[in-house]
């Protein structure tokens, strides 16, 4: 908790208890809300009306939740029924905004966390967009694509009655890349009769935006440059580790590889792979190849060059092992909960200096405090992997606009983003007494803003 009143304090720990009496089982939501709440405290001070306004309790509590029965069928015939979420968390802002998961692992805690780090997410972009999540437990991995195709048309007849696009647009997430969005998208324009912006993430021919699929992985890497900036270093030769092998840790080792730095590890849910020699141009098309053509596994990289090692997981994730290897940076790109305290000793024990979120939370709340107080630069998922939503934005402008813009323009209005996002978190941890510390500047300046517009507009 950041020192504050008692008066502040107390408000704090009544919502956060309230919440674990109530929603115990909660275990995501319940750490990303104490994460956030227990950061604002010296807001409150400063910011009285909040309290009598109960912004805390409101805004724990999503505005909607939408749970639905998604049944479809598969190659074999099968009848098969999974479950579908829509969290709509805040609308202060804007609409609703927030990507779509498909992974067994989904469930209504992992959407609420996703859902609440949201809002504050989209509102250090600077943009109007609330923050909202959805998703269900099915898994593309090993489906057709006429199976992938058919569970997303089941999910979208239930869905497009409750999304559209001045009201909640949702994008892409963990399995849901352009194929599901195309496929989702293609439902909704059915059901509804309209073609309009209400996803993101759409293909080029389809109103998508240029730069959408980098954005993500393009803005960890330029969030990353914004840090070293102030210390006077650099990436250039900087070992990189970096899991997942998906959409966000492609791209930041595509941005990485430009500014030469040596990314040497990447890693699926099976495990992971480390190459001493960096995984240079070539390599990096082998595995963008691999898991977005061939949907492969990462093991398969070994084969290809067997110089790299492969060390296979236990149970989920890709696997302690990997935070032990030599490096001078780390930035997981999974899922949550990648680095636990084990995992960041390792880090810091390995050499690493630099760790910054491509992933929504990957490193739990105590490896995160755990990297600071060892000195590592830290930057949290909300703020580093913004340039994926604000590029969405960027993309719901085009639309809106009936225009597209060239790649350079996007990336410069997400370079710019991103300057604007790691700026307003550093000027907040200083105002705020904790210099350098990204994770409460992110959560004082997102907070703050989002705070400031309940008030604006009453009890809602
Ligand atoms: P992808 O589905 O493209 O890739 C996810 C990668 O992470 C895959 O390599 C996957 O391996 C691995 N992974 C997923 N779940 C687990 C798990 N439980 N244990 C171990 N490995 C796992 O997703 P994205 O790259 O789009 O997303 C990655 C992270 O970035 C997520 O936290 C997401 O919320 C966040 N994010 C994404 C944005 C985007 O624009 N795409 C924007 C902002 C944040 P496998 O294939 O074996 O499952």
């Amino acid at each position: 908790m950041l020192p504050c009143s008692t008066a502040a304090a107390g408000a704090i720990e009544n919502v956060l208890n309230d919440l674990a009496r109530r929603l115990g089982h909660e275990t995501e939501f319940l750490q990303a809300a104490e994460e956030i709440l227990r950061t604002v405290g010296p807001v409150l001070d400063r910011h009285p009306e909040f309290l009598r306004a109960r912004i805390l309790e409101r805004l724990v509590e999503p505005e909607r939740v939408v749970m639905f029965r998604v049944p479809w069928i598969d190659d074999t015939g099968r009848y098969r029924v999974h479950r579908g979420y829509r969290v709509q968390f805040s609308s202060a802002i804007g609409p609703y905004k927030g990507g779509i998961r498909f992974h067994p692992t989904v469930t209504l805690s992992v959407l609420k966390f996703l859902g609440f780090e949201q809002i504050f997410k989209n509102a250090l972009t600077t943009l109007p967009m609330g923050g909202g999540k959805g998703g269900s437990d099915f898994d593309p991995k090993g489906r057709s694509d006429d199976e992938v195709m058919r569970f997303c048309q089941s999910f979208m007849t239930e869905l497009f009655r409750h999304i559209g696009a001045d009201r909640d647009v949702p994008a892409g997430d963990i399995g849901v890349g352009t194929r599901e969005v195309g496929y989702l998208f293609g439902q909704y324009r059915r059901l509804t009769g309209t073609f309009n912006g209400v996803f993101t993430g759409k293909g080029l021919t389809w109103g998508g935006s240029r730069i959408r699929p980098e954005a993500t992985g393009y803005g960890v890497v330029y969030f990353a440059q914004n840090m070293l900036e102030r210390t006077g270093r650099h990436l250039a030769g900087m070992r990189c580790l970096i899991s997942g092998s998906g959409n966000v840790a492609q791209y930041t080792c595509h941005r990485l590889l430009d500014l030469g730095a040596v990314p040497v590890t990447l890693s699926d849910s099976g495990g992971f792979i480390h190459d001493q020699d960096g995984i240079d141009p070539e390599k990096l098309a082998f595995v963008m190849d691999l898991k977005n053509r061939l949907r492969g596994r990462i093991s398969e990289y070994v084969t290809r060059y067997p110089r790299a090692t492969f060390t296979a997981s236990e149970g989920t994730g890709s696997g302690p092992g990997q935070w032990q290897v030599p490096a001078d940076a780390a930035f997981p790109c999974a899922t949550q909960h990648e680095i636990d305290r084990a995992g960041a000793r390792a880090l810091v024990a390995g050499g690493v200096r630099l760790v910054v979120e491509g992933a929504n939370m990957p490193c739990t709340l105590e490896a995160a405090h755990d990297l600071m107080a060892q000195g590592v630069l830290f930057a949290p998922g909300k703020a580093a992997n913004a340039g994926g939503v604000a590029t969405s934005g960027l993309e719901m402008s085009q639309n809106a606009q009936w225009t597209s813009w060239t790649a350079e323009e996007v990336d410069r209005r997400l370079r710019e983003i991103m300057r604007r996002v790691h700026d307003q978190a550093w000027d907040a941890a200083e105002a705020f007494g904790v210099p350098g510390n990204y994770l409460a500047g992110a959560n004082i300046a997102g907070f703050t803003k989002v705070a400031q517009a309940m008030l604006e507009q009453g009890l809602t």
